[in-house]
């Protein structure tokens, strides 16, 4: 039984998304089925319909933070109930057998099976992800959404949230930590919300210094324009750990200036083109670059119930699938505030 689902797609790389409709594969006995009622818009969604990694598959249907109502769960199917209401964010399956899916870093994993735009074993067409009415998803890739957070709130979570609060968790920030979050979009407010939560100090270092008010209601402390040529000189060796967020290639040497001796810049932000790094930028006063990719399937489910518990939402803009286009050309512009979240009522 195929289940037939409108979406959203682009055509080729790079093409504005317009509807596509497609059949969803028949479940099995492990399977959850959920229909879609939010999806958010990541900026990987444009990183990958640009193809701008390379790797592009069309038609490609975006969209891997998802919150959705079960409808049919599979006989063998024991973690959820038809209308529980859960979260499905960047892959929905892994090998299993690996030393990552072994130590809950399923992301890692090799043979990980990415939401949209990767291929099941065998399969002709690419996995279509979370613009569209419903997805088919084994159970032990689906998240519990506590009934604490707001349905259209919690969608970022499953990409912005665990992403943010992966290098924070494993980094162990702690209260009176000075922590910098360079880039205030979706990714960068929740890095905010989730390190200030944690009791650090944060300041953002944003290139938009019309975001100052934000940054402050979001929860920052300071806020630093990166176009005034002063930011630079007197944030010099300041931070224990900084979460770069950034969208697009950035002076990789000027932000490694601001961390304290042994201080960690993680990079998240995955823009298209190489970073460079002066090799003394690292070497003078022993300091780590490093990076991460989402979260493993139990950390994301950590990520969810702490949010739950600390009421950590993102803040959002509700639009209509109709409006992705218009949606996509205020993130390019680092106008989003701080993401928009697609109502998929509309497509239904
Ligand atoms: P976003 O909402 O567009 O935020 C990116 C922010 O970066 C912008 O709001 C802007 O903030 C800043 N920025 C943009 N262009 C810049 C430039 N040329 N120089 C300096 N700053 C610039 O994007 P997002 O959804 O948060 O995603 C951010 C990045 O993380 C993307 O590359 C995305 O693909 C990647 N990502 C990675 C992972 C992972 O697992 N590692 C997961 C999700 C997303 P200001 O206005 O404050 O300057
Ligand atoms: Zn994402
Ligand atoms: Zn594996």
């Amino acid at each position: 039984m195929n289940t037939t689902v409108k979406a959203y797609a682009a055509k080729s790389a790079g093409a504005t998304l317009a509807p596509f409709s497609f059949d969803r594969r028949t479940p099995k006995d492990t399977d959850v089925c959920i229909d879609i009622l939010y999806c958010g818009i990541c900026h990987s969604d444009i990183h990958a319909v640009k193809n701008e990694w390379g790797g592009g598959h069309y038609p490609l249907v975006p969209g891997h933070e998802v919150v959705g109502k079960v409808t049919r769960v599979g006989e063998k199917v024991s973690k959820f109930c038809v209308g529980d209401i859960v979260g499905v964010g960047c892959y929905v399956d892994s090998c299993r057998t690996c030393i990552h899916c072994k130590d809950g870093l399923e992301q890692l994993c090799l043979s990980a099976l990415f939401t949209y735009n990767s291929f099941r074993e065998g399969a002709k067409t690419p996995t279509y992800g979370g613009y569209s009415t419903h997805v088919v998803v084994d159970e032990n890739y689906v998240l519990r959404i506590p009934d604490s957070l707001s349905l259209e709130r919690a969608a970022p979570l499953l990409c912005a949230g665990i992403t943010t609060y992966s290098p924070l968790a494993n980094l162990g920030v702690q209260k009176g930590w000075r922590i910098a979050v360079c880039g205030l979009g979706g990714l960068g407010h929740m890095a905010v919300k989730i390190a200030a939560s944690m009791g650090a100090s944060v300041s953002v270092l944003s290139t938009s210094p019309n975001k100052a008010q934000d940054a402050k209601r979001l929860g920052a402390h300071e806020f630093y324009a990166t176009s005034d040529s002063e930011t630079f000189t007197k944030l010099a060796g300041s931070f224990d750990a900084i979460l770069d967020t950034i969208s697009a290639t950035h002076d990789m040497d000027a932000y490694l200036s601001l961390l304290k001796r042994d201080g960690t810049l993680t990079l998240v932000g995955l823009p298209g083109e190489p970073l460079s790094v002066h090799p003394f930028s690292l070497v003078r006063h022993r300091k780590k670059l490093t990076g991460s990719l989402i979260g493993g399937i139990a950390q994301t489910q950590e990520m969810l119930d702490y949010c739950g518990k600390h009421h950590i939402m993102p803040d959002v803009e509700i639009i209509p699938m109709q409006s992705v286009n218009e949606a996509y050309a205020r993130v390019l512009k680092s106008d989003v505030r701080y993401r928009f979240v697609i109502d998929m009522q509309s497509l239904r």
